[in-house]
């Protein structure tokens, strides 16, 4: 794809470095999303902390998708979107009163708690300010996500949800709140996921964990199972739409559920990350006895997924016919850290000041963790219809 020398021309005279959107292939990506959940009866909710830029936002919210939220101003910025209220879940385990308010006021569709306490002050607020409560439970399944270990949310040593050792407590404070009503379950095992057999575990918990409310009595109207779904870093161009039909049909198989249950997903990454590039430029190169740098004027402030962990970005120089030499650089940026770095030890035709780079697959977990660390500029867009 930026092999493309009309991609060249667009971006050659823009300043950089910038966000480059192709709004095309997000459209694609989330038609194909909600015709594979349409066709089983899934409900979608976009998880807006991937990324909340007004532009994606507002095609999200035009297709029908609910929003997933994990602060207050999220929850806010969802209502000021456009997104409808009974579609807007609220997560997280460090909700502030003020938060737990602003998501009140709005009568938003359910909150996704995370401890028995966080339940009593839900309780207390709705009740203060003559409010009734949706929630769900969040369990933690003790699924290993098989991802790397700083996105792995869904084991007993993670802080994530209600510890399975107090859900028979959980179970009756809520019972004796009045101002909240369970509708459901919630669970989220981890970002990043691309063996289907890890939401398969999932389903096989989530069942265990329903039936385990349902012989107590209690009806389970909402079972939703977070996100997570993973998208191809290494290869952008091969696949730049997530196998959604795969995905659904893990959970259309193997969760247990009678027609009147509902399925919510919390979907970010895969509806997202594709769609974004980073688009810098070379402002200078190194040659020392063993290493060869690419020095780029964009760096982890701008995409702070490496230096944070680890993650892989395929880097590519924007333009050429693909007949260049080739070299094996360190590219990185200008940011005074030495984990400032894209990529080690990347093999790019022969590169020089001034020269195009794209970060691939930036469109998730992207601008949204973007910082002015060493007092940087604002970040600057460029869309594609
Ligand atoms: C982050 C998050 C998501 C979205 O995860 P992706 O991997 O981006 O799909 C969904 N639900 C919850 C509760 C989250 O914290």
């Amino acid at each position: 794809m930026f092999k493309n020398d009309e991609l060249l021309n667009l971006f050659s005279s823009q300043e950089t470095p910038f966000y480059y959107y192709d709004l095309k292939l997000l459209k694609q990506t989330l038609q194909s999303a909600k015709k594979a959940a349409d066709k089983r009866g899934f409900h979608v909710h976009y998880a807006l902390k991937a990324n909340f830029n007004d532009r994606l936002l507002s095609v999200i919210q035009a297709m029908g998708f609910g929003a997933d939220c994990v602060s207050g101003n999220e929850v806010q910025k969802s209502i000021d979107t456009g997104f409808s209220a009974d579609q807007i879940t609220f997560a997280g385990v460090g909700k502030s009163d003020k938060e737990i308010v602003t998501a009140l006021k709005h009568r938003i569709f359910a909150f996704n708690v995370e401890s028995i306490q966080e339940l009593e002050v839900i309780n207390e607020l709705a009740g203060q300010h003559g409010e009734r409560a949706n929630i769900s439970l969040r369990i933690n399944p003790n699924v290993d996500a098989n991802t790397h270990h700083y996105i792995t949310t869904g084991l007993d040593e993670n802080k994530f949800g209600v510890p399975n050792s107090e859900l028979e407590k959980a179970a009756a404070v809520i019972k004796g709140c009045e101002h909240i009503d369970l509708i459901g379950l919630h669970f989220h095992v981890g970002s990043q996921i691309t063996d289907m057999s890890v939401f398969k575990s999932l389903c096989v918990k989530v069942n265990e964990w329903k039936s385990w409310f349902e012989d107590r009595g209690t009806y389970i109207k909402v079972i939703n199972v977070g996100g997570g779904l993973g998208v191809d870093y290494r290869d952008p161009d091969g696949n730049p739409v997530a196998d959604f039909e795969a995905y659904f049909d893990v959970f259309d198989k193997f969760l247990e559920r009678n027609a009147q249950q509902e399925v919510h997903f919390e979907l970010g990454r895969a509806l997202v990350a594709q769609c974004g590039t980073l688009v810098s430029r070379v402002l200078y190169t190194k040659s020392g006895s063993k290493k060869n740098f690419l020095i780029l004027d964009a760096g982890m402030t701008e995409l702070m997924r490496p230096a944070l962990y680890q993650a892989y970005h395929k880097i590519e120089k924007i333009g050429g016919d693909g007949s260049e030499k080739e070299l094996n650089y360190d590219v990185v940026g200008p940011i005074c850290e030495s984990s400032d770095s894209f990529g080690k030890e990347v093999l790019l035709p022969v590169s020089k000041r001034g020269d195009l780079i794209a970060i691939r697959t930036a469109g998730a977990y992207g601008e949204v963790m973007a910082s002015n660390y060493n007092l940087r500029n604002e970040i600057r867009y460029l869309y594609s219809e």
